[in-house]
């Protein structure tokens, strides 16, 4: 390789570094044709064309410099940033993903000691964070398609290799999902399937946990995942259509309150089961999770997501009550408080959350009312300071008049109006809880 030298810039190598930022593609790839330009030169910073890209989120220029030979490895920068460390605190995804399929390394740290995923948490680009940490290369699973060393056989048959690769890259780790994933596929819902992937999985834990670079979080992964599948074969031991009946397991929930014990002892048990005992990972989880008696918040599946997917505060964002999807927007018609995917996901929790249905729709209710109730008051007193003459207590004639930016519906009467209303869709609900009923929020 040419030896590069920080900051000695061709005149064509400075255009295209402002190229980059203003330019067209065409206009940089006539650049990159020049032989004055060296595609991985370095600025006075140490940075490179395909840094500058990324961190200014261009993304067709960063694949252009790939193509071109960009070495997305490349660690000259001053403060040992790399590519990658620039396309995750850019926050921009699909550069995220492109300089991970072109080979960047997510275990490099910069001067003080952050990798890519640690630095994107600290500027709160969480879904960069999520594509670094679930990040698991085709290739890597496609090592063992082929027969190593001395086996005859290759320890994961070809085919099962995409179905597998597909769960493995999952953001999505309630246990519901990754059962239903396997469930859909025919070539992965039998046992002998089941087996060979979970025994790769722990080969590939292991390959995590040893090498120089250990990625305690891809271990986590691919232990937990390793431990659903080994539940499946339990239960495909058993006979016919019994990842349905594993799946009614981890939806069940306990009389009081719909709480699914069985799903968070499934989880605690698979963290308590991780080999190794001296990872900081694990410990944070255990000292993290230990303290909660079952039942409360959080949950092992909450605690599990964010150390392994780096998510934190799940605001503004909903998540299906049956396979913990997120963006799930349909809610019961009933009683509001829970919310899926779509049909198959409620009709899957329906034979559990008939049983609480009713008394989350009052639960529902009584939130309504004593926020309808607040708001009513918090106007008339508003309007008291106004004009204290003008007021009619018993109306709350004050609800008509508020705005849209301080009313959220679902507070107001309106809402309130509609959760009366459904109550007549009840009894048909209760006949019928094969069809359980749906609105679209
Ligand atoms: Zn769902
Ligand atoms: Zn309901």
């Amino acid at each position: 390789m040419v030896h590069i030298k920080k900051g000695e810039l061709t005149q064509e190598e400075k255009d295209l570094l402002e190229v980059i930022g203003k330019g067209t593609v065409q206009e940089a790839g006539t650049l990159l044709a020049s032989k004055n330009v060296h595609v991985n030169c370095l600025d006075e910073n140490g940075m490179t064309p395909l840094m500058h890209a990324a961190y200014k989120g261009k993304l067709d220029m960063c694949k252009l410099l790939l193509r071109h030979g960009a070495d997305v490895n490349c660690h000259q920068h001053e403060h040992g940033y790399t590519a990658l460390m620039f396309a995750a605190l850019s926050g921009n995804k699909d550069i995220t993903w492109v300089m991970l399929e072109a080979g960047a390394e997510t275990d490099v740290v910069n001067s003080v000691g952050r990798t890519a995923a640690q630095m994107a948490a600290f500027v709160g680009q969480h879904d960069c964070v999520t594509i670094i940490n679930n990040f698991f290369p085709r290739e890597k699973l496609d090592y063992y398609t082929k027969p190593q060393g001395l086996d005859k056989e290759p320890r994961l048959p070809p085919k099962l290799a995409s179905p597998l690769h597909k769960i493995i890259t999952t953001t999505n780790l309630h246990p519901v999902k990754i059962v239903m994933l396997i469930n859909e596929n025919p070539l992965l819902a039998e046992e002998a399937a089941l087996n060979k992937c979970y025994k790769v999985m722990d080969l590939i834990c292991e390959k995590c946990m040893k090498q120089r670079d250990m990625n305690e979080v891809l271990a986590m992964k691919m232990h937990y995942i390793s431990c659903i599948f080994q539940k499946c074969i339990n239960f495909l031991k058993d006979g016919e259509n019994k990842l349905d009946t594993l799946i009614k397991s981890l939806l069940k929930g306990r009389p009081s309150d719909g709480f699914p014990i069985y799903q968070e002892k499934i989880i605690r048990e698979s963290i308590r089961k991780f080999p190794y005992c001296e990872a900081t990972l694990l410990q944070q989880l255990v000292r993290s999770i230990a303290p909660v008696e079952i039942g409360s918040d959080p949950t092992a599946f909450s605690v599990l997501t964010q150390a392994i997917t780096g998510q934190v505060g799940f605001v503004d964002v909903e998540f299906c009550t049956t396979c913990g999807e997120k963006g799930a927007s349909k809610r019961c018609s009933v009683c509001k408080m829970v919310i899926y995917c779509d049909q198959t996901c409620q009709k899957t929790h329906w034979f559990a959350h008939k049983k609480i249905c009713k008394s989350l729709k009052d639960i529902y209710e009584k939130q309504q009312l004593e926020a309808a109730k607040e708001k009513s008051e918090e106007d008339n007193n508003g309007k008291l300071n106004v004009n204290s003459n003008c007021v009619n207590e018993e109306q709350p004639e004050a609800e008509t008049g508020i705005s849209q930016e301080d009313c959220n519906p679902k507070d107001s009467v309106e809402g309130e109006r509609e959760s009366l209303q459904s109550g007549a869709g009840l009894e048909c609900l209760q006949d019928a809880p094969a069809g359980p009923q749906q609105s679209e929020e």
